[in-house]
């Protein structure tokens, strides 16, 4: 873990919980950081852009590579406060963010956040071309887990958006 690594998840935590209260997305936030200085912020925007690809991690490499002008995201962190899914995993490594930290990881919180039932989607990391990408979970994971429906908790299927 850098230094720094729970100051920036606390910024994603901040957006994750502004977001759900807001406009009623569930509670995601994402940071991405070079240099010690933020980038963007982004938080879930699904439901209230009705856009599925809106997911904080997608919104905040949007914001970033936007006000860069460039789609190069060489040498950034992008912190998320749940374990980021096939769709934004593939993203970062298209983006080519170098490390991804996040809170919550996927068997912290419900089946409801998740896409496939089998395959870690982060495994897509492993697999890649590019070596120069890792990967961290657990930075402020009680807090981040706490965000969103433990594993155990009886959803009511119409609330689970991946069924
Ligand atoms: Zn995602």
């Amino acid at each position: 873990m850098n230094t720094h690594d729970e100051d920036f998840m606390r910024r994603a935590f901040d957006a994750a919980t502004r977001t759900k209260r807001d406009g009623g997305n569930e509670p995601i936030g994402a940071v991405i950081v070079r240099d010690g200085k933020i980038l963007a912020i982004g938080a879930n925007e699904v439901t209230t852009s009705c856009d599925p690809t809106a997911h904080a991690e997608m919104v905040a490499i949007r914001q970033a590579t936007s006000n860069l002008k460039s789609s190069d995201l060489r040498g950034a962190t992008l912190y998320s406060t749940l374990q980021p899914c096939g769709m934004c995993t593939m993203a970062m490594i298209w983006s080519k963010v170098s490390r991804i930290v996040y809170g919550a990881g996927r068997d912290d919180v419900h089946q409801m956040y998740f896409e496939d039932r089998h395959m870690d989607t982060l495994d897509y990391i492993n697999d890649a071309y590019r070596d120069d990408i890792s990967l961290e979970g657990g930075v402020l994971k009680p807090e981040c887990a706490g965000l969103y429906n433990p594993p155990e908790a009886d959803v009511p299927v119409e609330e689970q958006g991946n069924l």
